[in-house]
């Protein structure tokens, strides 16, 4: 027979005196002295994870199988309960399985307490109305953030981007230095980002605040004329992972350097479909091969000004252009010109 303490015989309903415990180490009675912890980051809810020593399990099972005693009583189980009902009144908190604000780790054998602050997200759409912006942070390519003669010591290719600009804002309230932007595809720097908004998540990573008067942020934000947020919300992991996945159809407008004739516009209304090789301006970063890519709508905003609708991926500028023969057709081989995109805005994402 071996030597079970109070807790364990109790959980595997075994008769017999409480001793020092093969099976657990007599882990309950520390446990009141690993619940003193602190912490001292906001939360609003919790979960609980236990480390168990690998050759507590091994014992477990090798006296669970021996005494032949039905299995799912685990010490990991009947520890997590305990746990769990303890935090809850340490800390007047609730229990959160799904999205927890911080899973508090009891390692049982360091005997210590490694809560796990999780991220925190934030979702909303934004508009950008300058063409000089990109939408992340954009490292020096030379010094990679350093700083160095080429970036001019700043570290980076351009002055500020949208995640720049949000961030700024959301990293001051929640008291961290540095957040994580995730958006629904981008646009080119020169492209703006107009009606109503590209979505985007914000991740925050160990937030030292979690409750935030969003209203308040996103008119913060918004002093900044460079661009808008609007619909700002609390977000989770699930949300950016749908958003990276997500092939949205857009619209543009595309500004040319010509203007359009009736006549020539009678020729591209009806084009629905393209062979787009990897633009000769993306190459260095973007696979090489060749796409099928289909046109929703071609109509004529005025005389110099095309709205395209569009699928996810399609590059609108060689799509006037033809990049030399990388994409084919195009409208200038359509029509037969030379045609540049001097402008570009995004007007729609489709995805709602
Ligand atoms: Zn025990
Ligand atoms: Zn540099």
């Amino acid at each position: 027979m071996y030597k079970l303490c109070g807790s364990c015989l109790k959980r595997l309903g075994l008769q017999g005196n409480p001793e020092e415990c093969e099976l657990c180490g007599n882990i309950f009675e520390k446990i009141d002295d690993l619940l003193n912890f602190t912490y001292d980051v906001e939360f609003s809810n919790f979960n609980v994870g236990v480390k168990l020593d690998p050759e507590t399990l091994e014992n477990e099972k090798k006296i669970i199988e021996e005494l032949n005693l039905p299995g799912e009583k685990t010490l990991k189980r009947e520890l997590l309960l305990v746990l769990r009902k303890k935090l809850k009144e340490k800390f007047n908190k609730e229990i959160e399985m799904e999205d927890p604000d911080v899973i508090f780790i009891f390692d049982l054998k360091k005997l210590k307490v490694i809560p796990e602050n999780n991220s925190l997200y934030i979702k909303g759409r934004y508009n950008k109305y300058v063409r000089d912006i990109p939408q992340t942070k954009w490292y020096c390519r030379k010094c990679r953030g350093k700083g160095c003669s080429y970036c001019n010591f700043k570290g980076k290719m351009y002055e500020t981007s949208v995640e720049e600009i949000i961030g700024e804002v959301i990293l001051k309230y929640t008291k961290v230095e540095e957040e994580k932007f995730h958006g629904a595809g981008r646009e080119d720097i020169d492209a703006r980002m107009l009606g109503d908004g590209r979505p985007f998540v914000i991740e925050i990573q160990k937030p030292k605040v979690r409750r935030l008067d969003l209203k308040k942020i996103q008119s913060e934000i918004n002093n900044d004329n460079r661009i808008k947020v609007s619909e700002l919300e609390y977000s989770n992991k699930r949300e950016v992972i749908k958003l990276k996945k997500g092939k949205f159809k857009k619209t543009y407008l595309v500004y040319l350097d010509q203007d359009i004739s009736d006549e020539d516009f009678a020729k591209i209304k009806d084009f629905r479909e393209i062979n787009q090789r990897t633009p000769k301006r993306v190459q260095h970063r973007r696979a090489d091969k060749i796409r099928i890519r289909k046109i929703y709508k071609v109509e004529r905003e005025n005389s110099n000004c095309l709205k395209i609708c569009c699928e996810s991926g399609l590059y609108v500028k060689e799509l006037i252009t033809g990049d030399d023969g990388r994409t084919v057709p195009s409208v200038s081989s359509i029509v037969q010109k030379d045609l540049e995109c001097i402008a570009l805005d995004v007007i729609k994402i489709h995805d709602r």
